[in-house]
């Protein structure tokens, strides 16, 4: 008999494409995008086309171990794996805070959840954090603040709606491709919609724009305060939404009263005609969809940037409706997923709060642990755990499914710490990969096609991923390797679970009532009907039906009296201003075929094509004064370190701003690591540290 077709979504990016996997002849599996997943209709980019070319190539195998990292690796069997974690375990759990895990939003939904039971409820420490935080933690904050609750109100759905998108600090073009070219199909086809984008660079998806505003790195506040202006100015505001659904408004437009368009103009380096044009263009459109991704969320300021533009929306109502509103675009796969299952420091299952003493309370209750055993304490951010390693405070370091020695910033300081850490795990799918080198013992995990689960994409739909071919070697599922630690460690009646389904269940009956309510969903809801949107409550009454696919629709918001906050910022600037020891601003993201450290990319032919070797993007204005040329090796150097990259030069950069992309670690090129540059100030309400921004000094290598 043959075999189906398997649903599944795309393990990439949080645009969360549906993929198929089609049976061959050969007994292969063949991949191809799915045209009834409703986020997007059968497209996908080169990522998810050639996803199946890394699946098989260079996987861990088993469980591997040496006692010091200048040793060689042995293997060792899962019996022994599991001995070494729970006998150090066991050491430390008088002292749980010297403990910590450091994950992803490539897990799946049930890892997630399984991870927090272990670590937060049963081992009594909240140092439970992932790669999101590098992604996503000041969209978290900044819809805390500005709504009172995580998650985006809008969905794909408003890209075909809206008349004005405005996107900031987002590469759309490479980074989400399959959602801009929705975009850019409707401008073409000569609809009324209009393009803003806002980006130091002119990048792909600015190339598109009616309008490019091509600020100063670190204005964006001051572009949003000065736009408020004048659309306070000339009285476009929504005086009867404002009054309605909405406090701070007063003191947020005496903010504005200092925000003149010719200082803005000047402080983000635009024209005033410029400036004038994007306050005309938001002043003239019924529904503004405001799109944006790392270049405001990596920010020493990134809460304030994304309350800043939440503000320019609740000013003008532009929120709640079809095709409005403050639209954070995720970085990866389940991200979402993560941040509802509690998969940051300070946050619980449910989009409860570790601070929050009823939140515990919940908690605690339905895992059936006594009162008291969820600390109060926030645990350490990635950063943190960094520093505690540093500190000699962190005993037992579990890494899993991220390669944080290329993607944490100030590379040269994570090594150091690394080198110092007693005990790294490191579980992943890949070996090699340059966080291997730092570990301790290294756990075989499954990947996507090998294990089944959920994942939440960018607009908030749940995906059922099924697996479809067995694991290499002995790979287990993350939650199942965390679920073992909890029994072997004597919490076996909390972790009793025959499948990921039950997981799930158990974790989506953790969420009834709560804001992100995934209480009506199961696997087998989402194998018949297919992705759905949360809120999907077990009980579906009349209003919380309405439109899933959308919050706030009834204009009240999940604040304690229902009313959005104007949460007014100044902007500090960069952490790291330009001086004359290092005189550009280094700027990074990502190109369109590789995806964040190349632990799959990097190993497929086509995409290695595509994007061969980095590079550094400088105006030929500055090459000119560097006597560079085309392709010539540049030294850059910043106060932490140093890299090579040749040179591309290139009207599409401002002067004395330069680019490099991330994803290039010590294992695909000699010298490139853009991290080594970077600096880790971070958001002192999120967390995320500002990767967008540092200073650099450059000279011909
Ligand atoms: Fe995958 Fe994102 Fe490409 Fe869609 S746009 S196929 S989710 S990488």
């Amino acid at each position: 008999m043959s075999q189906p077709v398997i649903k599944t979504q795309c393990p990439y990016c949080g645009v969360g494409c549906g993929l198929e996997a089609v049976p061959t002849a050969s007994g292969d599996w063949k991949i191809r995008g799915d045209r009834d997943h409703p986020s997007s209709l059968g497209m996908v980019c080169v990522k998810g086309a050639t996803v199946m070319e890394s699946v098989n190539q260079d996987r861990l195998l088993y469980p591997m171990f040496r006692e010091q990292l200048d040793r060689p690796f042995r293997r060792i069997s899962w019996e022994q794996a599991f001995d070494e974690i729970t006998s150090r375990l066991q050491h430390l759990r008088t002292s749980p805070d010297a403990i910590a895990m450091y994950g992803s939003g490539q897990f799946l939904t049930e890892d997630y959840y399984v991870a927090q039971k272990l670590i937060k409820g049963c081992l009594g420490t909240n140092n439970f954090d992932a790669n999101s935080r590098l992604c996503m933690s000041s969209a978290v904050s900044g819809y805390m603040q500005s709504l009172g609750s995580d998650g985006p109100p809008c969905c794909y759905e408003d890209l075909d709606l809206c008349d004005l998108a405005f996107l900031v600090g987002t590469n759309t073009a490479e980074c989400h491709p399959i959602l801009f070219n929705r975009l850019k199909k409707r401008h073409r086809l000569g609809s009324p919609l209009k393009m803003i984008v806002v980006d130091p660079r002119k990048t792909q998806t600015a190339e598109a724009a009616d309008l490019h505003l091509g600020i100063r790195p670190g204005s964006d506040i001051d572009l949003f305060n000065g736009i408020a202006h004048l659309l306070l100015r000339w009285g476009e505001i929504d005086s009867l939404f404002i009054e309605d659904c909405t406090q701070g408004f007063a003191r947020y437009a005496a903010l504005l009263s200092s925000y003149e368009p010719e200082t803005v103009a000047q402080r983000c380096g635009i024209s005033l005609e410029d400036l004038i044009q994007a306050a005309k263009l938001w002043q003239g459109s019924r529904a503004v969809l405001s799109l944006w991704s790392m270049g405001l969320n990596q920010s020493s300021e990134g809460t304030a940037k994304i309350c800043s533009l939440i503000n320019l929306h609740l000013m003008t109502g532009q929120i709640g409706k079809p095709g409005m509103g403050p639209f954070s675009l995720t970085g990866q796969p389940n991200a979402m997923g993560g941040r509802e299952a509690g998969g940051l420091s300070h946050l619980l299952p449910g989009y409860r709060s570790v601070r929050n003493s009823a939140h515990r309370a919940d908690v605690e209750t339905f895992w059936g642990l006594p009162r008291g055993s969820i600390s109060a304490q926030p645990g350490l951010t990635a950063t943190e755990m960094i520093s505690a390693l540093e500190a000699g405070s962190l005993k037992f370091f579990w890494i899993a499914a991220t390669n944080p020695l290329v993607s944490l910033p100030d590379l040269e300081r994570v090594k150091k710490a690394l080198r110092k850490s007693p005990f790294t795990i490191y579980q992943e799918a890949y070996y090699p990969t340059e966080t291997a080198e730092y570990a301790h013992l290294l756990l075989p995990a499954c990947q996507w096609s090998e294990k089944t689960g959920v994942m939440t994409n960018s607009e908030r739909r749940v995906t059922l991923c099924q697996r479809f071919q067995d694991p290499p070697g002995e790979a287990r599922p993350d939650w199942e390797i965390f679920a073992e630690v909890g029994r072997r460690l004597g919490f076996s009646q909390h972790f009793s679970f025959q499948n990921a389904a039950e997981v799930y269940a158990e974790f989506v009956a953790l969420t009834e009532n709560r804001p992100c309510d995934h209480s009506g969903l199961s696997h087998s809801l989402l194998a018949e009907a297919g992705p759905q949107h949360w809120p999907h409550p077990k009980v579906q009454t009349q209003a919380k039906i309405q439109d899933p696919a959308r919050l706030y629709t009834d204009l009240r918001f999940p604040t304690p009296d229902g009313l959005a906050r104007f949460i007014p910022y100044h902007s500090r600037g960069l952490a790291e201003p330009p001086d004359p020891q290092y005189p550009f601003v280094l700027t990074t993201g990502r190109v369109y075929g590789h995806w964040h450290t190349q632990t799959r990319t990097g190993r497929i032919d086509k995409i290695i094509k595509m994007h061969p070797q980095p590079f550094i993007e400088i105006h030929p204005h500055d090459a000119e004064k560097l006597a560079l040329q085309e392709g010539d090796p540049v030294q850059v150097r910043s106060p932490r370190g140093q890299a090579y990259f040749p040179a591309k030069i290139t009207r599409a950069i401002a002067p004395g701003t330069v680019f490099v992309p991330m994803h290039w670690g010590s294992l695909w090129a000699n010298q490139a690591e853009c991290n080594a540059l970077t600096h880790d100030t971070s958001c002192p309400a999120s967390g995320q540290p500002e990767l967008k921004a540092c200073a650099v000094a450059l000279r011909k290598a």
